[in-house]
């Protein structure tokens, strides 16, 4: 992985840091590309610390959970600000978005602390090793977290904590886990009594609730569509969205709006406390209001969520569909 050091040469904790914020919620596969491509502009601590947060959100575009790019830009500018990369676990939980886990790993993987992070795919191998009867949460977690403890490795603990955390991403995984290239088949439990699939043991599903929104695609005169900047708190703080009515957007405030079409089938999105449902509508407008006004083609230089990603690929199969109908 590209962020890990070579056998015999030093970590370095920057590429750890940025790493371990990617890793947050997103598979190892997902994270490699973005994060080359991150290292590539961003290449040193103090260049993501003086980059603004707008380049830095473009950049994460797709990644998701933006908090974390903006917890990882602010950890850069506080680590700038002590002078140097702090080594122990109490300091490291004192910058932004490093908890527990992460403070760990960090301590571990670049500093080659005796520390073990206990992740979900940690979990996962301990609960099927062990056939642990701890349904995944907390309990689990401080069990498994006792018993990794113990492996912490006075020296070269580095590579411990990284093959086990490995192991869980890419052997283990949580279906269709690599069994027969595992090297601790001879002794797993779940493995030898073909019970795998119920480790970890799940508590029961919390509903969550729904919410219907409309997203406003709309159109001046210059061809231009206009886009606006979320405040600096919540959901998609400092991200640029099209104007969409559960985000404090009021349709009356644009009164000669001309609606072009409205998808009847809704964008579906799963955030991680509601489940929303979009509908997009196409509009135009002559009066070109206060606000955000960009070409289609400039819409990439400002950081999107995925959600409206989703809406500019509706927009963009409406244009090519009218402009074949113009022709
Ligand atoms: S043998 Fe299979 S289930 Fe057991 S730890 Fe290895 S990959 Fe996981």
């Amino acid at each position: 992985m590209p962020w890990r050091a070579e056998i015999g040469q030093e970590p370095n904790p920057y590429y750890v840091l940025v790493s371990e914020f990617m890793l947050q919620q997103t598979t190892v596969q997902t994270v490699i590309p973005y994060f080359e491509r991150f290292i590539q502009k961003f290449p040193t601590l103090e260049s993501l610390a003086n980059a603004s947060l707008d380049d830095v959100y473009a950049l994460w575009q797709g990644l998701g959970y933006y908090s974390r790019a903006k917890n990882l830009h602010k950890a850069c500018q506080q680590i700038c600000e002590f002078g140097y990369f702090p080594k122990d676990i109490e300091k490291l939980k004192t910058l932004a978005g490093v908890g527990p886990y992460t403070s760990a790993s960090i301590s571990a993987i670049a500093f080659d602390n005796p520390t073990m992070p206990v992740d979900g795919n940690v979990m996962r191998v301990l609960s099927r090793l062990f056939t642990l009867p701890e349904p995944k949460g907390p309990k689990l977690h401080d069990l498994v977290q006792n018993c990794v403890s113990m492996f912490a490795a006075k020296k070269d603990n580095t590579h411990s904590a990284q093959a086990l955390m490995e192991l869980g991403a890419l052997v283990c995984k949580p279906k269709n886990p690599l069994c027969n290239e595992c090297p601790l088949s001879v002794e797993c439990q779940a493995f030898k009594t073909n019970t795998i699939d119920l480790y970890p043991k799940l508590l029961a599903k919390a509903i969550k609730p729904k919410r219907i929104a409309t997203a406003y695609v709309i159109i001046n005169p210059l061809d231009q569509l206009l886009i606006e900047k979320r405040p600096d708190k919540g959901l998609f703080s400092n991200m640029f969205i099209f104007p969409t009515t559960c985000f404090e957007f009021d349709p009356i405030s644009l009164p000669d709006l001309v609606i072009q079409k409205q998808y009847e089938k809704p964008i579906k999105h799963v955030f991680s406390h509601f489940d929303l449902q979009l509908t997009v509508i196409m509009a135009s407008t002559k009066k070109i209001t206060d606000g955000i006004w960009v070409s289609p083609h400039e819409l990439s230089k400002y950081g999107m969520p995925t959600l409206m990603h989703k809406v500019v690929k509706v927009w963009e199969d409406f244009y090519k569909e009218s402009t074949k109908n113009f022709h």
